[in-house]
């Protein structure tokens, strides 16, 4: 007997019929011997819904205030959602109780829309488990210390199954979705992308950073600091699959990288819509000026990703970083205001129709010529690079949004991902 944690996200929980199959599927698990604790996203939308009436309400705002408000608001979906898991497993003739992360508690810091967890008290759920009892626990969300409710950010339910596993030590964590595991890349985007049976968490931890939204980075970061064994698998096969194949389905994330040994140098691909570029055009080119600019961006509470510096001409240089869609407006707003007025006739340039494309491998640690293998491929496509960025393990590149399916694919291709075995 094991306890085990499942994840059921959105697609999985969107109608009562697929809540009567997850239920099915638990109480399976639950008559197998296992301890069961099952962490259940909002059904598909519906925290989109939620956050855009408040939208209709009021214009996005960063004052706490608003924030506190929406988490609130947003929090409500899974609170749904697992009191109706409850139900029908309740229906299914098993014992069963929900718990929204509050009544845990999952306790978080005070940053509304994207809160950290801090600790989870495990002992009411321990009492429920012993007494033979599923428990459900909302995903995404959490309590601080003032008794707010608080948020994960987008996609946080995975960091919350992942977090409940390892505070309760459970023996695996299971996240269910609407693909059958973690593919070279996303594919509903590149019809041939395999999926792959590993994948080591530093290459997960990468995928996920640069894009591949089939898991929140912070559920990976979790997972590689407390150990927890992970698996992404599907919520669409038959609930009544066999046990022990379905424990074995989808893609385990490892911790060896052993595994990796017959895998391709490049395991996968990732691409991200959701940033920006900002270039500050003729800057004067002495000691401060990034501080000068990053700086004033920094206390705007502005995340910063890539950075590129030219070397300069007659004194003068350009200057371009990149950051997240959302903050382009604010962010070109604030150095318009306060940093362009001290730097004599530099101007900013914004462009929002960028996207990010990365190849992740651990085998690129020891193998050369492989961000020139993938800038040659974007270059026989006619690929322009704007920008680009590597570490150890991956070769991130900035290019024009339009090309992003193309450039995925033809490096694809070129690194021979639909040839590797799953
Ligand atoms: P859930 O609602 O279950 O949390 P998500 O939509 O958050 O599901 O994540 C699953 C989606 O992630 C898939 O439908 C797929 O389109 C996308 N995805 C992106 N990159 C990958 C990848 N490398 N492998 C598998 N899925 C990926
Ligand atoms: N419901 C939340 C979202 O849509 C959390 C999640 O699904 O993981 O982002
Ligand atoms: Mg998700």
């Amino acid at each position: 007997m094991a306890l085990i944690v499942h994840k059921y996200g959105g697609t999985s929980m969107g109608s009562p019929d697929r809540i009567k199959n997850v239920a099915k599927r638990v109480a399976k698990w639950a008559r197998a011997g296992h301890q069961m604790v099952v962490v259940p996203s909002a059904m598909s939308g519906e925290t989109n819904r939620l956050l855009g009436l408040a939208k209709e309400l009021a214009p996005a705002k960063e004052s706490a205030d608003y924030m506190r408000e929406l988490d609130m608001l947003a929090a409500t979906g899974e609170q749904a959602s697992s009191a109706l898991l409850a139900i029908a497993l309740q229906a299914e003739g098993m014992g069963s109780i929900s718990y929204a992360g509050w009544q845990v508690p999952i306790r978080t810091d005070s940053a509304f829309t994207k809160a950290r967890i801090e600790s989870i008290e495990g002992d009411k759920v321990r009492a429920d488990l012993e007494a033979g009892k599923v428990v459900i626990i909302t995903g995404f969300q959490g309590v601080d210390e003032e008794s707010n409710i608080t948020t994960l950010g987008r996609g946080g339910s995975d960091t919350s199954a992942v977090a409940v596993a390892a505070a309760l030590k459970a023996s695996e964590c299971l996240i269910y979705t609407d693909v059958d595991g973690v593919y070279t890349t996303d594919p509903r985007v590149v019809q041939e992308a395999r999926r792959l049976k590993t994948v080591c968490f530093e290459e997960m931890l990468e995928m996920a950073s640069l894009g591949s939204k089939v898991l929140q980075i912070r559920s990976v970061e979790f997972a590689g600091k407390y150990k927890v064994p992970l698996r992404v698998l599907s919520s669409f096969t038959p609930w009544d699959i066999d046990i022990k194949e379905e424990a074995k389905s989808g893609t385990l994330i490892t911790f060896e990288e052993d595994t990796q040994m017959e895998q391709a140098v490049v395991s996968g691909i990732a691409f991200n819509r959701d940033e920006a570029k900002i270039s500050i055009i003729g800057v004067p080119d002495k000691p401060g000026i990034a501080y000068q600019i990053l700086g004033a961006v920094a206390q705007g509470n502005i995340e910063v990703d890539m950075i590129i510096q030219n070397i300069g001409k007659d004194g003068r240089t350009d200057f371009s970083f990149t950051l997240h869609r959302n903050d382009h407006a604010r962010a070109l707003d604030l150095l318009k205001t306060k940093v362009l007025p001290t730097l004599g006739s530099a101007e900013v340039v914004g462009d929002t129709k960028i996207c990010k494309v990365s190849i992740v491998g651990i085998g690129m640690r020891s193998h050369v010529g492989i961000a020139s293998k993938m800038f040659g491929t974007l270059s026989e496509e006619g690929i322009n690079i704007q920008m680009i960025s590597t570490s150890e393990i991956k070769t991130s590149v900035v290019i024009d949004e339009k090309y992003m399916e193309l450039a995925v694919r033809a490096l694809h291709k070129a690194f021979d991902l639909d040839q590797v075995q799953a």
